[in-house]
Order: structure tokens, then C-alpha cells, then sequence
């Protein structure tokens, strides 16, 4: 995942309305047919930037992989034609930004470097590159490693540091007590073979075998960190970029991936997933249905109603878009923690509980989770639960989603977070100091920031005033009991829905 998880909490909103905190979305293109434009990074995405009540947007090519103009720059008008001179610069540029080494030679380099006794085996920290000794002299500045073992080459996790941009790569490892958890759990599920998409750490988990030992499950990574490339051979690791399903080493490697997934016509295989919680989910569904798909091909034909099983590990209050492209998933209680990352920890060691999770189209009561960490079974809800999760019997379910203890609220007819209470002017629960029928996020009509519904832009005075009346007799027949009044109203078109019925019905329109 790939959080900047210290504020996480405040990019909660976030997860349910699908779209960045600069207001970025992913955009349908205006000529479907058309290509996108390639960055350094394979095709680019085409974004709209949200601007309710305005004009219609323009639409832009950007790059999928990096949200920081300054990893990645590329930016291109949709209608916006550029001039041959312009594209065969962009076409260099491209070019020179890939990896120095290609992925052959990064295979002959590996295969060196084991063959090499201990002592001539160095690493070197300032440029992140094994080294063979015709290397040496280049990096005698450097900071090296030296003595290299076996086991330090089957960790290559270890042995790089992470790359925490948070807007790019955004590479936050598992905690042991997490990887081994998950390690464990797919051999108890018997896959033999795993998919790691961003997921390096795991990856290598599952490799390790002890000496002399038949490995039981095999792994292929798929991840962007170029680094990596030095530490695996064709069929374990492909550079590849998730946001928009791009092989860097084109068709080979495509082949690699495509052959590990439909190998024992498409059995015993899943796809783990954890990827940059910055990004978009909606790229991700995409790329994700892509693998899907290229699964589902190898299959017989008696196997076709069946579903690739998966693990996608991210932030709980994504629960609701990831099971929009996902309605099969569930997300399960099992708390994922993070080397790089004290501030979320299990439990009470940490300071605070991770928010990261598991959703996954694996039936839950056969996933078992851990119970020295106190997890236990809710034989109702037929799945494990956290320690503090009580099942609700006005509910029928174990309610809480963050791991804290939640409370049932009768006005509300739902459980709702320990810090909240039911605020009566709102009708909703709320936490206390939240400012009443003002939503936080702007303007209830157009959703704009600027302002609030009384001096919207977007529409006229005289419509304001009847806009007004209709917001209240709004309110009043649907009762409003639970969920979030601002997204409500606004999801319903002031056009469309019982909203204009009763404002039909009051003037006669
Ligand atoms: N917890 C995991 C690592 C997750 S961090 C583990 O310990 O194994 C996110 C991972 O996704 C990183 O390894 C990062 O290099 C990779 N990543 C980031 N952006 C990516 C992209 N666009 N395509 C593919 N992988 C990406
Ligand atoms: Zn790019
Ligand atoms: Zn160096
Ligand atoms: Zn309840
Ligand atoms: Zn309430």
C-alpha cells in the first residue's frame, strides 16, 4: 500500500468519492478509438479536473504511475496536436529514461554475481546495484556493502532501502508478523503458485524455502522498482506498471505473466496485490480485471463461472469503491502492518491500529486469523472477527470496520464509530464539534469548495430561493434518517428524484 499514512485519516472522504484531494479524475476518452500517449511509463491516463458548475472541462493525458509532476512531467491537452520535431523528442526522452541495463544484461550480471566467492560480493548502497568487480573502481567513493551472503540476496527488501515517495512508488513493506501471516495463509488455502503485484516483500517471503527443501509455492513479481531486476531471473520477476497494465519489457514479458497464470489450466493460482494507496482504485480495477482476464483465457470451459481468487490489500474505507468494481469481495478484519511505518502498528504496540485490510473474493469463514493477536469466530456472521468487534443484534453483523468497539444508534438504525454521537439537528451521528447542516466539503449543490449553497454560482437567485425550498421539503419527506446528508442530496440531481416530485407537487410544475 501506499499510504502517506499519516494522513490517512484525512483522506478518509476519499475512498468513497473515488477521486485525488487536487479534485483529479480519471476520464472517459472523447474518441474511444483513439491511443494514448506514451511517458516513460507506458500509456498515459486521461484525467478531467472536477469543476461542478463550470464549463465543461478540458480533459488531459498524464502520466498513471507518478502523481508528482516532478517523477514524471507528461502533460498533453486531449484535442491538443503536437508537431513531429515534438513527438520524436518525446519519443527520445522516453527512451532515456528507462533503466540503464537492460533486463538480459541485469540476468547475466545476477548470474555473476552468485558465482562469485563471498568476499568479492559488494553492494553498493549509494547507487542501489550489485556490483561485480569490473564495477569496483567506478564506485570506490561510494557507501558499499561487502560480503553479500545467500540470504541476503534472497532479501532483496532488505537490502534496498524503501522508496518512500509517497506520490510514486510509495513502498511501504510488510511487518513480518503480517508477511508470515500471509504467507502462511496461502499455503494453508493450498495455491501454488502466487501472483505478488507490488508486492516485493511477499514475494521473497514466499521463495524462501530451507536448503535442500522442494519449494511448495512459486512466485512471480510484478512491480515498477527497477531495482529488483537485479535480484530474479525472467520467470520470477517482470517490471511492470500497474496503473495501466504496461510490460516494460514488452512481449516476453507479458508471456511470462500470461503463462504463470493460466499454467495447470488456471489452477491453484491467486493474485495478491498491494498497491499505492495514493493512486486511483478505478486504473487499478481495470489493470486488475485485465489479469482477470488473461487468467480466465487458459481455463476449460467447465471452469468458466469460476473467479480468479485474489487478495487486494488497502485502507478499510475503501471498502466501498473497490466492492463497486468488486461485488464479490469482502474485506476481512485482519489488521496489515508495515515495516516502514511505527506509527501504524498492531495493537496496543503501536500507537495506533493500521488501517489497512484485505478484501478478497475467497470465501471468509475459510480464511482464519490469528487468535494471539485475538481474533475469533462469529459463527452468525461466519467469518473471523478483531478482538473489539462485537456483533450487533440489531445489526444481525460485527459491525466495526476500523477495529475499535462501535455503538449501536437507534435514531440512526445502524452502528456507528465510538467517537460519534447522534446529533439531532443533523439526524445523523456526527462526531461532536462537526458544524450542523454545513457540510465540510463545500457547496451542497455543485459540491465547490468556495462557497456554500446560498451563493452558488451555478445557479440564479430566483431559482436559489425555490433550489432552497426544495432542499427543505426534500429533507422533510425523505426524513433523512442515516447516512451523509450533503452526499445524498447531491447524488440526486435537483432535476431528478423524489426531490423534484415534491417540488412539482408544491408549484404546480
Ligand atoms: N507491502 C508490500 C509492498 C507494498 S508497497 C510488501 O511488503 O511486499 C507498494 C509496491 O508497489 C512497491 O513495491 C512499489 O514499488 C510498487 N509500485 C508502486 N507503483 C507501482 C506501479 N505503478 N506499478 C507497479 N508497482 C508499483
Ligand atoms: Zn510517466
Ligand atoms: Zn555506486
Ligand atoms: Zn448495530
Ligand atoms: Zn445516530
Amino acid at each position: 500500500m501506499a499510504a502517506p499514512m499519516d494522513c490517512l485519516e484525512s483522506l478518509e472522504g476519499e475512498g468513497s468519492v473515488g477521486r485525488r484531494a487536487s479534485g483529479v479524475e480519471v476520464a472517459l476518452p472523447s474518441n474511444p478509438g483513439a491511443p494514448a500517449p506514451q511517458c516513460p511509463h507506458g500509456p498515459t491516463l486521461l484525467f478531467v479536473k472536477v469543476s461542478q458548475g463550470k464549463e465543461e472541462p478540458r480533459k488531459f493525458y498524464a502520466c498513471s504511475a507518478c502523481r508528482d509532476r516532478k517523477d514524471c512531467n507528461f502533460f498533453q491537452w486531449e484535442d491538443e496536436k503536437l508537431s513531429e520535431a515534438r513527438l520524436a523528442a518525446r519519443e527520445i526522452h522516453n527512451q532515456r529514461c528507462q533503466p540503464p541495463l537492460s533486463r538480459a544484461q541485469c540476468i547475466e550480471r545476477y548470474l555473476s554475481f552468485i558465482q562469485l566467492p563471498l568476499t568479492q560480493r559488494k553492494f553498493c548502497r549509494s547507487c542501489q546495484q550489485l556490483l561485480l568487480p569490473a564495477d569496483w573502481r567506478e564506485h570506490g567513493e561510494h557507501q558499499l556493502s561487502a560480503d553479500i551472503s545467500t540470504t541476503q540476496i534472497a532479501r532483496p527488501s532488505q537490502l534496498l532501502y524503501p522508496l518512500e515517495n509517497k506520490k510514486t512508488h510509495a513502498q511501504y513493506l510488510f511487518a513480518d508478523r503480517s508477511c508470515q501471516f500471509l504467507a502462511g495463509l496461502l499455503a494453508t488455502l493450498g495455491f501454488r503458485r502466487v501472483l505478488c503485484v507490488g508486492a516485493p516483500r511477499l514475494h521473497e517471503q514466499i521463495r524462501l524455502t530451507a536448503p535442500g527443501e522442494k519449494p511448495d509455492m512459486r512466485s512471480l513479481l510484478l512491480d515498477i522498482d527497477f531495482r529488483y531486476s537485479q535480484f530474479y531471473l525472467e520467470e520470477s520477476f517482470c517490471r511492470y506498471n500497474m496503473f495501466n497494465h504496461h510490460f516494460f519489457d514488452g512481449k516476453a514479458a507479458l508471456e511470462v505473466c500470461k503463462a504463470f497464470l493460466q499454467e495447470e489450466e488456471g489452477k491453484g493460482v491467486i493474485m495478491v496485490t498491494d498497491p499505492p494507496f495514493g493512486g486511483l482504485v478505478e486504473p487499478l480495477a481495470v489493470t486488475f480485471k485485465k489479469l482477470i482476464a488473461m487468467w480466465k483465457e487458459g481455463q476449460s470451459q467447465d471452469d468458466s463461472h469460476k473467479e480468479l481468487p485474489i487478495f487486494w490489500i488497502f485502507p478499510y474505507f475503501f471498502e466501498s469503491r473497490i466492492c463497486q468494481f468488486f461485488p464479490s469481495f469482502c474485506m476481512l478484519d485482519y489488521q496489515v502492518d508495515y515495516d516502514n511505518h511505527a506509527l501504524y502498528k498492531h495493537g496496543k504496540t503501536g500507537r495506533k491500529q493500521s488501517p489497512v485490510r484485505i478484501f478478497t473474493n475467497i470465501p471468509p469463514n475459510k480464511i482464519i486469523l490469528p487468535s494471539e493477536e485475538g481474533y475469533r469466530f462469529c459463527s452468525v456472521c461466519q467469518r473471523y472477527v478483531s478482538r473489539e468487534n462485537q456483533h450487533c443484534v440489531h445489526c444481525n453483523s460485527c459491525t466495526s470496520k476500523d477495529g475499535r468497539k462501535w455503538s449501536h444508534c437507534f435514531f440512526c438504525k445502524k452502528c456507528v464509530k465510538p467517537s460519534w454521537i447522534h446529533c439531532n439537528t443533523c439526524n445523523r451521528c456526527a462526531l461532536p464539534d462537526h458544524s450542523c447542516l454545513g457540510p465540510k466539503d463545500g457547496c451542497f449543490i455543485c459540491g465547490s469548495l468556495d462557497h456554500k449553497r446560498s451563493n452558488c454560482p451555478s445557479i440564479g437567485a430566483s431559482q436559489r430561493a425555490n433550489k432552497l425550498v426544495e432542499f427543505f421539503c426534500f429533507l422533510e419527506k425523505r426524513l433523512l434518517v442515516s447516512s451523509f446528508l450533503g452526499a445524498i442530496y447531491r447524488s440526486e440531481k435537483l432535476s431528478e428524484g423524489s426531490g423534484l416530485n415534491c417540488y412539482s407537487h408544491h408549484y404546480g410544475l
